[in-house]
């Protein structure tokens, strides 16, 4: 049987997800065995330029953990999302906004100035905020526009499959990879892994 080309990736969360993967343990054997990672920025030197010379859909399975809070995260997915067969909002952050997703609960503006203004150890007497890229001269580092709030997956782009979990346990993991290499696939938006 042909190994599945698997894409991983960490948007907003909190990086357990991508730490669960690893904490398959000897599982991971396992899915070495079934699945070559063909992009996986946290754990293996990959570039994003060689993630956009790839056919769409040359990925078989996305594993997508966290949700869409900046810019950045919102390409990559999108960049993903093409590449990808089958795409998977993996763990509770990617699949319903999870604990990021409380940030919901104040403006961006509020966020803005309670770590850049209010927090007893800061000093910002120059009023520095975070500038859209679009004000940063050419050639100056910038970081990604931050949004307004804070999106799940299926928000923002098609996601064929959920995995749930805060992190997917190594058995709900190893149930979702099964899943997709049986070809038996349930409906479309279906949660899948759960269980024993
Ligand atoms: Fe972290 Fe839980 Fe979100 Fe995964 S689902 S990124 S473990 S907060």
């Amino acid at each position: 049987m042909a190994k599945l080309k698997l894409a991983i990736n960490w948007a907003a969360g909190c990086g357990g997800c991508d730490v669960a993967i690893l904490d398959t343990n000897e599982k991971l054997l396992d899915i070495a065995e079934v699945a070559d990672i063909v992009f996986w920025p946290i754990a293996m030197d990959f570039k994003v330029e060689d993630l956009e010379k790839m056919e769409p859909g040359s990925i078989d399975l996305c594993f997508f953990n966290g949700g869409i809070r900046n810019s950045k995260e919102e390409g990559l997915a999108r960049l993903l999302r093409e590449k990808s067969k089958v795409m998977v909002a993996f763990g509770a952050c990617a699949s319903w906004g999870g604990i990021p997703a409380l940030a919901n609960m104040n403006t961006r503006d509020e966020i803005f100035h309670t770590v850049y203004q209010d927090t007893h150890t800061t000093i910002n007497e120059k009023n520095v905020y975070p500038k859209p890229v679009s004000c940063v001269p050419e050639g100056e580092l910038h970081i990604p526009e931050l949004y307004q709030r804070v999106w799940s997956l299926d928000q923002v782009l098609d996601v064929d499959y959920f995995v749930p979990g805060c992190p997917p346990t190594p058995q709900t993991i190893w149930n979702a990879i099964e899943i997709i290499l049986s070809g038996k696939l349930p409906p479309k938006g279906s949660v899948i892994g759960a269980g024993k």
